[in-house]
């Protein structure tokens, strides 16, 4: 069997920095460091995380001292405000492609659009956007859900979580153009997005099997499979080696592997290992 890498795969600028910013901390003289939410969405590394002392909560209500550290998904303005009045140092690790859209949402809503965020309604990003996006915000996951939206809507913004696929910010697109009039989008999409999602659909089109390796509980990992099954049926998203099973491979299979924006290197390579090591 044959494996190859594709060409963008694994940690991405802003789980890179958020990692750094979270190992800085770390250093620091205080010892009472906590992340709001799981750093990444990879139980692996959280757990080693765990293990170093530097544990997650989920709200600001469970602590009265220490450091905080904001994750890369953002959080909504109110929770930074409170964690400062509550005398909690704090640790701002949000994406800066994540403050762009929040930033973009903020000036459409300035300039009196009504907002719609394409993105999935519980993800704690879109929960973040929200709170730049005015009351009157519309979640929209799917081109199906334009159905809902109202009709008397003037002008319609348009912002997009992070980790979106380009394939469904179109199809929504087309079908707002087919109702309102007046459109302005903001393509928030992150580069990182955009490169890993066109290595895995390259790969997969000439692999044998693909291996997606991330979080269950990852966004843009679970997107990347979701772009790599359309492509090839023999498809399987894994968080680690050990969910690898021989029944998936035959002989000559050209393996494609491919990995999450919050995949470490090391559990990528611990999958190519076993793979290799298929008799
Ligand atoms: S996937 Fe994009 S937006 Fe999300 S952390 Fe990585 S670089 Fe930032």
């Amino acid at each position: 069997m044959k494996v190859e890498i594709a060409k963008h795969a694994g940690y991405c600028y802003g789980v890179e920095r958020a990692l750094d910013l979270t190992s800085q901390a770390g250093k620091s003289p205080d010892k009472l460091i906590y992340t709001l939410g799981p750093i990444i969405h990879n139980p692996q590394v959280v757990n080693r995380l765990e293990t170093n002392g530097i544990h997650h909560i989920d709200s600001i209500d469970e602590i009265d001292k220490g450091t905080v550290i904001i994750r890369t998904h953002g959080v909504e303005p109110q929770v930074v405000r409170k964690a400062k009045a509550k005398g909690l140092k704090v640790v701002d690790a949000t994406c800066p492609f994540v403050k762009k859209a929040q930033q973009c949402a903020s000036t459409l809503l300035k300039e009196g659009y009504d907002l719609i965020i394409v993105g999935e309604r519980n993800h704690p990003e879109v929960v973040g956007l929200l709170a730049y996006a005015g009351l009157n915000a519309i979640v929209v996951e799917r081109p199906e859900d334009l159905a809902k939206l109202p009709k008397e809507m003037n002008k319609v913004g348009v912002v997009v979580q992070t980790t979106q696929s380009q394939e469904n910010l179109d199809a929504i697109i087309s079908g707002l153009l087919a109702t309102y009039k007046q459109i302005k989008v903001f393509n928030t999409i992150c580069s990182a997005t955009t490169k890993r999602q066109s290595a895995a659909r390259q790969l997969a089109k000439k692999a044998d099997v693909m291996l997606i390796v991330g979080g269950k509980n990852s966004a843009n990992t679970t997107r990347l499979t979701q772009i790599c099954l359309e492509m090839n049926p023999k498809s399987y998203h894994i968080e680690t080696a050990s969910e690898i099973k021989k029944s998936w491979f035959n002989k000559d299979d050209l393996v494609g592997v491919t990995a999450g924006a919050s995949t470490a290197d090391w559990i990528l390579q611990e999958v190519v290992d076993s793979v290799c090591s298929i008799k």
